[in-house]
């Protein structure tokens, strides 16, 4: 019979949901964290006066915290704000800034010269994401599965007509219904916040731009991301969930198939009658536990997404011609889709996300001052091993920034940070350096990612972007919803 005490590995949002999830039902939870403050990507930096969020800047699907505060019977513990305009798009090839509404017909104005029947093609391209969204999310996304045999008939169940989808990539889908660069650059872009390109995501999370434009939006959270963090501590620490930071897990010791106790860093032995690890499912697997399918070179072969390159600036002026959230586009997207992942060559022509985060917080910077994040995403540690030259980059980013707003920020910086993959490889023990963990291609996905549940110790489990359903905040909040269902499950057998 097994007992109640869980020991979760890694306080990032899928480790602190579970925890809260947990202790609500009566388990004795623990936390362990490898560094000294919680959040994993989701995490905050202060210095000289500036408050940076360090990774996720907004959210979709935001009915994921909705119910998971009413699940735990709290009050949501942050307040968030929806978007319009959800970002701001900006090609070098013309000084034009495109301001993405949520408002069809307010969007459709701005393409009136490249694409004259956008608002139609929008409307239909969006009745067929919603249509996506509905036959798949549900029935697909937000179950359990013991085996492959029961994904393939859960995938069975998916209305027919959506059959031709699954043989196309992201951007043929929206080359079907829009036929100007802009609009389908423009259109395509959400496949990036899945840390990939249109060109290897898979036409079905199209369903993104329906979630994206029509079905919940995006959302800041008043004060800043971190608030999520802090809000969720605030909860934990009514339940007496005890967190114990600067504690690396690095070693195990098991029994057969029970994993009799986790040994960190200072050989100290951490038992518990269940374990559910936070840590990337995959490399977890891999580096910890040594299985052979999650070697260094398999894990390798897998497709991961993108390395972050981020920077966290103080100005000492406002920049009131930028809007909170910005993309800056060059003109060459397939070109450079192709190869950002895997030459470090296409760093010399940047595309980078911008987000003013003092903007709509404007505590998080000194008075007269604006704090800013950039996210550029570039090739990981497989591909480009040696960040030396970070400075060059960046300095190369804030030049063509600079020349994009009118405005050279350059004399106006006051603080300055960067984070290269490196830096979120070590951090937070991401595999090379990737930023949202495994990719979403259709071999990764469903019961093709590595499960939430271990394979060998029936007492381990797994929660957050690599194991399923995947990656970003709302999806990491319904793989604790996921993960909390098995362990329910497995007390009652
Ligand atoms: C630059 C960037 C921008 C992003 N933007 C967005 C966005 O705008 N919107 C959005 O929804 N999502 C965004 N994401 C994705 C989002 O951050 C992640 O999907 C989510 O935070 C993953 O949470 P997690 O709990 O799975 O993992 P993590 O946050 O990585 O948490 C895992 C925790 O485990 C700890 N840990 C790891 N190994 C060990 C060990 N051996 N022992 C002890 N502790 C360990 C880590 O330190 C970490 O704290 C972004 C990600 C990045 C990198």
């Amino acid at each position: 019979m097994m007992g109640k005490h869980v020991l979760i590995v890694g306080a990032g949002i899928g480790g602190l949901a579970t925890a809260l999830r947990l202790a609500k039902k009566g388990y004795q939870v623990e936390i362990i964290e490898k560094n000294s403050q919680a959040g994993g990507r989701l995490n905050q930096i202060k210095k000289d006066g500036f408050t940076f969020d360090t990774g996720p800047s907004f959210f979709s699907m935001s009915y994921e915290f909705t119910e998971f505060a009413k699940e735990c019977n709290i009050e949501l513990p942050f307040n968030y704000v929806s978007l319009d305009p959800l970002y701001t798009v900006n090609f070098s090839r013309s000084p034009k800034t495109y301001r993405l509404y949520k408002d069809i017909h307010k969007l459709a104005e701005q393409f009136k010269d490249v694409e004259p029947d956008f608002e139609i093609k929008m409307n239909r391209y969006l009745k067929k994401g919603k249509s996506l969204f509905d036959d798949t999310v549900d029935v697909v996304i937000k179950d359990n599965y013991n085996s492959l045999f029961a994904y393939l008939i859960t995938l069975m169940k998916v209305n027919p007509v959506h059959l031709p989808v699954l043989f196309r990539n992201f951007w043929q889908q929206v080359c079907r219904y829009f036929s100007s660069d802009d609009a389908r650059e423009i259109i395509s872009l959400v496949a990036f916040f899945l840390g990939r390109t249109p060109f290897d995501t898979p036409a079905v999370y199209t369903l993104l731009s329906y979630t994206e434009f029509q079905h919940d939006g995006y959302y800041n959270v008043e004060g800043g991301m971190y608030k999520i963090v802090e809000g969720i501590l605030g909860e934990l620490e009514k339940e007496n969930v005890k967190i114990t930071y600067n504690t690396e897990i690095v070693d195990f010791v098991a029994n057969g198939r029970k994993l009799e106790a986790l040994v960190d860093q200072n050989n100290r032995h951490w038992k518990s009658d269940i374990v559910v690890v936070n840590s990337d499912a995959a490399s977890f697997r891999g580096r910890i536990f040594k299985r052979p399918r999650f070697s260094e070179a398999k894990l390798d072969k897998m497709e991961w997404t993108m390395g972050p390159l981020t920077i966290y600036i103080g100005l000492k002026c406002k920049l009131p011609q930028v809007e909170h959230h910005n993309y800056f586009l060059g003109d060459n997207f397939k070109e450079y889709a192709n190869k950002v992942f895997q030459s470090s060559g296409t760093l010399q022509k940047p595309y980078y996300y911008v987000n003013v985060i003092s903007r709509n917080n404007p505590g998080c910077a000194p008075e007269g001052c604006e704090g800013l994040f950039f996210v550029c995403p570039v090739p990981d540690l497989r591909f480009k091993k040696n960040w030396d030259d970070k400075e060059e980059i960046v300095n190369s980013i804030l030049t063509d920034f600079s020349a994009r707003i009118g405005k050279d920020i350059l004399p106006e910086i006051i603080s300055k940070i960067i984070y290269t993959p490196e830096d979120w490889q070590n951090q937070y023990n991401l595999h090379r350096g990737s930023g949202l963990g495994l990719s979403h291609k259709m071999f990764q996905i469903g019961a093709f990612r590595p499960a939430n549940f271990d394979e060998v110790f029936k007492n381990v489990f797994y929660v957050g972007a690599s194991t399923v359903p995947g990656t970003g905040l709302p999806i990491t909040m319904i793989s604790s919803k996921l993960v909390v269902r098995r362990i329910e499950k497995m007390k009652m057998s």
